[in-house]
Formats: structure tokens, C-alpha cells, sequence
């Protein structure tokens, strides 16, 4: 097999994209399809400075590096999420990464937050662990992007992330989501600009991309994950994607320029939260203050009175 581009030995071969690449011309595409995207929505400008969300995986990791090496001015911040043997060794690959190449990266702890981790927390709440995980990061990494002065926080969806989650919202008809699905959500008040400049590149360009640029990252996925419902509507969209080789990027790029025919809801109006200051749609403190508040009630009333703020 031989790269399309310059005939020396192929080391992948891009059906979606009708390319058979080597090593150097991999990394070459990985990092122009980023440029473009970045550019093309207007995410942000090199005087601009982005905090990159890490979680030790091979897209945020990936996605950090292109970013220097476009010459950006990237930081990172890595949220301990408390999850049992995982957490631990995914903070380790971040640290490590950063250490390498001299980077500045925040550790935001859960479990000092609130007063426990995620495994903590579905012991003494009922919710599904994607769903309550899901309300801590939105909260916390915004947090951190508004608190340190960024002007956007970068997050390594890809292609296989984006056409799932896509796939979801249809098949649920979920309106108010399919208006916010966009590579680029504009900042509003102290919600930070939130962009994701992977968007259009396939799990297996990403992960190839580590692999050849020396970047190590945790292999394995979050125990929480398994049975989740992304994880079929992945599988469906691999099998299409085999068959006929670009429906994933089709149908993510066809969405978005119809997608302004969805109505957009009746526009939300933020208060800040009482206790932290920080945005919220909800009368009175945000979800996040209400789950650190029922984490310390039900830690009272089981007798440990360890501090949880
Ligand atoms: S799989 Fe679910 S619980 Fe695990 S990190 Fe992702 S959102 Fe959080
Ligand atoms: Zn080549
Ligand atoms: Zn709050």
C-alpha cells in the first residue's frame, strides 16, 4: 500500500477519505484538518488564550499537542473525577504529557469539590453515573476556563463522538440539544466559548496520530462506560460507516447546514447562583451547588462529618 501522496510505504488507509498515507503525511492532514477547522468556525485566534479539557485520552491529549504545534497558547486543566482504577492512571498520562513538553496543567479534584468522587456519589444518590459526571464537568471545566481569564475551552470530541451523539438527539428528536449540537458555542455571560476542533477527524486518525507522534494515553475506557447507550449507537455507525465508507462525516456535516432550521428554544435566562456565583438556568442555587448540598446531608446523616466544600 502506498501513500497517496508521496508513494512511500501507506501506513493507513482512509476509505472516507480516499487516502492512503505514511506516517508524515498522516500527521500532516491530522494537523491541516484541525487548522482548517479552527479557522473555518472561527473558534479562535492565536492571540487568544484556550485551556484544553485533558482526560488522559489519546483526542484531548492529541488535540493539546496540535494546538502548540499550530502555535497556540494552550493550557490544560485534568479533572480527578474519583473513578476507581481509572482516574489514577489517567491523571498520570496527563501529568506526564505535560511535564514532557514544559506545559502548564490545573488538577481540579471532585472529590475536594464535592466532597466525593463519582463512585462516591452513585453509592449515595440515584442517577446514572454518564448523566450526574456529565453535570460536574460542564460545571467544573467551565469554572476553570472563566476563573483562570481563557477565551475558550477546547474539548477532544471527534468524528465518532460527534456523529453518535448526533444519532442520539435524532432518534430522540431531542430539539433543544440538536440547536446546541455545533463545533462552536459562543460565549455567553460567564459561560466560557466552548469549541471542538477535532470535530472532523475519525477516532482512528487521532489515534494513529498518537501513535506516530509519540504521545502516550490511557487505553483503557471508563468502567462506566461499558453499556453505555454511545457505545451502540458507536457500533451501528461503524457498521454504516463500513458499508459506505464517509456516512459518518456526512451526516454530521449535512446536520449542520440544515440545522438552522430547528427552532431554537425560547432563550434561557441565567441567573448567577447564590452560593458560587457561577450561571445557572435553575431558581435558586445551580446543580451543582444542590448535589455538593445533598452529598453533605447524606454524609451528616451517616455520620461522617468530614468537611465538603
Ligand atoms: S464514561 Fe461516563 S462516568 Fe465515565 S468519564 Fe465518561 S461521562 Fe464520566
Ligand atoms: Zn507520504
Ligand atoms: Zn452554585
Amino acid at each position: 500500500m502506498k501513500c497517496t501522496v508521496c508513494g512511500k510505504e501507506a501506513v493507513i488507509k482512509l476509505r472516507h477519505a480516499n487516502l492512503k498515507l505514511c506516517p508524515e503525511h498522516l500527521v500532516a492532514r491530522v494537523e491541516k484538518v484541525v487548522a482548517d477547522t479552527i479557522k473555518k468556525h472561527r473558534m479562535f485566534t492565536p492571540d487568544e488564550r484556550i485551556l484544553v479539557a485533558v482526560s488522559g485520552g489519546k483526542d484531548s491529549l492529541a488535540l493539546w499537542a496540535i494546538l502548540i504545534k499550530l502555535g497556540y497558547r494552550a493550557d490544560g486543566v485534568y479533572l480527578d473525577l474519583g473513578i476507581a482504577n481509572y482516574s489514577e492512571p489517567s491523571r498520570e498520562f496527563s501529568e506526564a504529557f505535560a511535564a514532557e513538553r514544559g506545559l502548564d496543567l490545573e488538577v481540579v479534584k471532585v472529590t475536594e469539590e464535592l466532597g466525593t468522587g463519582i463512585d462516591g456519589l452513585l453509592r449515595m444518590v440515584r442517577g446514572k453515573a454518564c448523566s450526574l459526571c456529565g453535570t460536574i464537568k460542564r460545571y467544573l471545566l467551565n469554572r476553570a476556563a472563566y476563573k483562570g481569564g481563557y477565551s475558550a475551552l477546547a474539548t477532544g470530541h471527534n468524528l465518532d463522538d460527534e456523529a453518535a451523539t448526533l444519532l442520539g438527539n435524532i432518534l430522540r428528536w431531542e430539539e433543544g440539544y440538536l440547536t446546541r449540537q455545533y463545533p462552536v458555542l459562543l460565549e455567553e455571560g460567564k459561560l466560557v466559548r466552548r469549541v471542538k476542533p477535532l470535530i472532523y477527524l475519525s477516532e482512528r486518525e487521532v489515534a494513529a496520530y498518537c501513535i506516530i507522534s509519540g504521545i502516550r494515553y490511557i487505553y483503557q475506557e471508563c468502567p462506566h462506560s461499558w453499556g453505555a447507550r454511545s457505545i451502540t449507537l458507536k457500533h451501528i455507525l461503524n457498521e454504516l460507516e463500513d458499508r459506505y465508507p464517509g456516512t459518518k462525516l456526512q451526516f454530521l456535516k449535512g446536520f449542520f447546514k440544515v440545522r438552522q432550521r430547528f427552532q431554537p428554544p425560547e432563550p434561557v435566562e441565567l441567573r448567577d447562583c447564590p452560593v458560587c456565583g457561577m450561571p445557572t438556568a435553575a431558581e435558586g442555587l445551580c446543580r451543582f451547588c444542590r448535589l455538593r448540598e445533598r452529598v453533605h446531608t447524606i454524609s451528616i446523616a451517616n455520620g461522617h462529618h468530614g468537611s465538603t466544600s
